[in-house]
């Protein structure tokens, strides 16, 4: 497999395409927004990148712009390239772009991604694939090249299902440690203090020992950088949402993930859409107890 088309050359999918056009590939990417990627080819639609690819990554914001932009590059992929969407869409989306590729005689992988744009320059993603596995083995040394880790998640859907479960519980946590910071505040507990326990107990997760939202304290974060994202807490709601679409249609009871999803949506409400989401802290911290 030589050549890639790339489409969605945003904050993840510019330094993922550059990537692989340092890894040797020959990339050509197209976005709405006219971006110059290192190494990366300019096509003039999504359409003109998909053609005569052996692959074809997806890096898109919804699931709705991922359904019109298959609707463009299924018909213009040649039979047997394999379609991969890295996009962190509804399942329903995710099926129907499957769908789509696979009655065009496409092979075809939703393989959404966790490590944010760190690790996405850095090529340390997790991938979270759903697809045959046919797909998955033709997409995996792309996977390789961007990614640390690809897990094969199951069938069509899989992956987003991963996904959306990973993200509700760190939506969740976040939210547990920025309480647990600001309840330590007003028991004259000292921030310091409080990370050298957590981060070492029970309550230790990626939240509080990774990705600290108390500015100053722990390994450096976006607190330490004015809570610029990061990721940013529109981006949290649009995952938490989607855990809740997905919770509605199967049935599942998921009250923390509820709560979380109206929390996140009041503090994107009141200004901090373009925060990170660990600035939540700094909300909690200056309210009381209502
Ligand atoms: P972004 O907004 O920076 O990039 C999306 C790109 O898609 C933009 O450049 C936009 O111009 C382009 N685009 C939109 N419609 C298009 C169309 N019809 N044709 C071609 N290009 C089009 O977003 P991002 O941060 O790169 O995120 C992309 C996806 O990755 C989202 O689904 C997001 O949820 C997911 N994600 C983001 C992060 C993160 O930390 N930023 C982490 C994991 C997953």
């Amino acid at each position: 497999m030589k050549k890639i088309g790339f489409i969605g050359l945003g904050n993840m999918g510019a330094p993922m395409a550059a990537n692989l056009a340092k890894a040797g590939y020959e990339v050509t990417g197209f976005d709405l927004n006219p971006v110059e990627v290192e190494g990366v080819a300019r096509a003039a639609s999504a359409a003109e990148a998909a053609r005569d690819k052996d692959a074809v990554i997806t890096m898109l914001p919804n699931g709705e712009i991922l359904k019109s932009v298959y609707a463009q590059i299924v018909p213009a992929a040649r039979p047997g390239a394999v379609l991969i969407d890295c996009s962190t869409v509804d399942v329903d989306s995710a099926r129907a772009a499957h769908q789509m590729a696979q009655e065009a005689g496409l092979l075809s992988v939703d393989a959404p991604v966790s490590g944010g744009v760190g690790g996405a320059a850095a090529g340390t993603l997790t991938f979270m694939a759903g697809g045959s596995e046919q797909a998955f083995a033709a997409a995996r040394p792309l996977f390789d090249v961007m990614g640390a880790k690809a897990v094969h998640c199951g069938p069509a859907g899989a992956g987003q299902a991963a996904k959306i479960c990973n993200n509700m519980i760190l939506g969740i946590s976040m939210l547990a440690v920025c309480e647990a910071f600001a309840l330590a505040d007003k028991l004259g507990l000292d921030r310091q203090k409080m990370f050298d326990v957590v981060s070492t107990s029970s309550g230790s997760c990626w939240s509080i020992n990774t990705y600290c939202p108390a500015p100053g304290v722990g390994p450096k974060s976006p607190a330490d950088n004015d809570y610029k994202p990061g990721f940013a807490a529109e981006l949290m709601l649009k995952d938490l949402k989607l855990s809740q679409q997905a919770a509605e249609a199967a049935d599942a009871a998921t009250p923390m993930g509820r709560r979380a999803t109206e929390l996140y949506e009041q503090f994107v409400a009141e200004g901090g859409a373009g925060k990170d989401f660990s600035a939540v802290l700094l909300k909690l911290a200056q309210s009381g107890r209502d």
